[in-house]
């Protein structure tokens, strides 16, 4: 069947999870596709030599996708491009689109407007941003909505691609979206059933050149929603969550809805002695409020993650699920590996495993679910700044053991703001220093106390990557209990 896109020029930019899969569906529709990538290593060729039997054409290495330089390297004829969602706005290749008056769309973009093709059903699509949180969230909105019967599944930057679940032969009523920043700059025509901000602290400045630039990029998820815009009540920085709800052009009657680890007000969800209440979408929201669950079906109960289950409710909600299979979904959910999780009590000591805490925000929020904490941190800062983290965190500290490349800028911080804290600088960067951190933790700790690895950095100086950097904790662990 002919589409728009039949004897279309199209310029793929960028090989990998999203290029490849959206360079066979354009191919698939008609397209004329040349896929356009900086490297050439040994991955590169294989998908390119996969897509080259399909008849698409690939340029490896050659320099169009670099960062600088005058070298546009718009490929001949391009009518369109669709860019990996990480590639720098600031391209040549997108500069000399902009002057070409070439549309540039991300992976979701393309989704977007390729959902309810060929008789399908159009599934609605419940979005999640924020700068943590997302996928712990979305997974929870997913397994709500199951328990309330849906067929759904989670979606975006997680398991399934958006392009996948959109063009793929499974049918859904909604889907549970994980939209990064990144992936929201490239999608200028999303229009979400309801969508939720859960956080924004400053995180790719770089990419994104400012922080402005970078609220204005998450804000776009609250483009044209339907029914809810769900924002954090409790995030009060600027700009706010809810300053970015202001600011989103959306359909006539959808609502602002917040969520707060405190007593909701009316269009509100929130915490009221131990259970998430619902004071949004019930009737009469200003005598009424709907019970949803018990703070202890959410897991772990940390004060971050009920924020992160009350956004899913909320959204859940605006989809017209009930309060009984929120509490069931929430009951039926189990975070992904690395975030938050309790690996084991050794003589009294409560041993947790938070490796995903690559950045300050989430560790801030780690440090915050336990009251006496042995902390092990340090790996790679990425350009961040400790001093209000251990501001924060200094009288719940009862050690904090140091490990990885820009570790000096952690005990500096402690220095300056915690000076009572002892501090243990192990000064090595070897794969086994996870053992001596451990080690040195216990020996620190006292009964009651909780051991948290929640580095604030990310893992590449020591580790394959953040789950290997988990594993290795939870590995040590055990050789204590042994
Ligand atoms: P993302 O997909 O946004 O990276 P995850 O759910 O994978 O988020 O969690 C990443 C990290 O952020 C975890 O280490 C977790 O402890 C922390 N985190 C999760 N939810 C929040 C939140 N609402 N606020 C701050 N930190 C959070």
């Amino acid at each position: 069947m002919p589409s728009e896109f039949t004897g279309k020029h199209v310029t793929v930019a960028g090989l990998g999870v999203s290029g490849v899969p959206a360079a066979k569906v354009l191919h698939g529709l008609g397209a004329h596709v040349t896929v356009v990538n900086d490297g050439a290593d040994e991955r590169a060729r294989a998908q390119a030599a996969e897509l080259e039997a399909l008849g698409v054409t690939v340029r490896l290495g050659e320099g169009t996708a670099s960062d600088s330089g005058s070298a546009a390297g718009l490929p001949e004829g391009t009518e369109l491009i669709v860019t990996a969602p990480g590639w720098k706005p600031t391209k040549p290749l997108f500069r000399a689109a902009e002057q070409a008056g070439v549309p540039v769309w991300g992976d979701v973009e393309l989704a977007w407007r390729l959902r309810g093709r060929d008789g399908r059903k159009a599934a609605p699509w419940l979005a999640v941003t924020g700068t943590n949180g997302k996928t712990t969230t979305v997974q929870m909105l997913a397994s709500i909505l199951k328990a309330a019967g849906l067929r759904t599944a989670a979606v975006g930057n997680i398991g399934v691609s958006l392009l996948e679940a959109v063009t793929g032969e499974e049918e859904y009523d909604v889907l549970a979206v994980e939209l990064s920043s990144y992936q929201l700059h490239w999608a200028p025509s999303l229009r979400a059933h309801s969508a939720a901000v859960l956080n924004l602290a400053p995180d790719h400045l770089d990419w994104h050149g400012s922080m402005e630039a970078y609220a204005a990029d998450k804000g776009r998820i609250y483009e044209g929603n339907r029914v809810a815009c769900v924002y954090n009540v409790d995030a009060t920085d600027k700009p706010s969550t809810e300053d970015l709800v202001r600011e989103a052009d959306v359909e006539e009657g959808c609502r602002a809805v917040g969520f707060t680890l405190g007593p909701p007000a009316p269009s509100q969800l929130g915490v009221v002695e131990g259970l998430l209440v619902d004071r949004a979408f019930v009737e009469d929201r200003h005598k009424n409020a709907q019970e949803l669950a018990e703070v202890s079906d959410v897991n772990p109960p940390a004060p971050h993650n009920i924020a992160n289950a009350l956004a899913a409710a909320a959204l859940a909600r605006s989809f017209g699920v009930s309060a009984a299979a929120v509490r069931d979904g929430l009951r039926a959910f189990t975070p992904d590996a690395h975030r938050i999780a309790h690996v084991a009590d050794v003589d009294g000591v409560a041993y947790v495993d938070d490796s995903k805490a690559t950045n300050t925000h989430a560790t801030e929020a780690s440090l915050a679910a336990y009251e006496s904490i042995v902390w092990i941190a340090g790996g790679l800062a990425k350009g961040a700044t400790f001093d209000e983290l251990v501001v924060g965190a200094a009288k719940r500290l009862r050690g904090a053991v140091l490990i990885g490349a820009d570790r000096a800028l952690i005990r500096e911080a402690l220095a300056r703001h915690a000076p009572e804290v002892p501090v243990v600088d192990l000064g090595r960067t070897d794969t086994g220093a996870m053992l001596q951190a451990v080690q040195e933790a216990r020996r620190l700790a006292r009964p009651g106390d909780t051991v948290l690895l929640a580095p604030a950095c990310a893992s590449m100086d020591m580790f394959t990557n953040y789950n290997k950097r988990g594993d290795a904790f939870a590995q040590a662990v055990r050789e204590l209990g042994a």
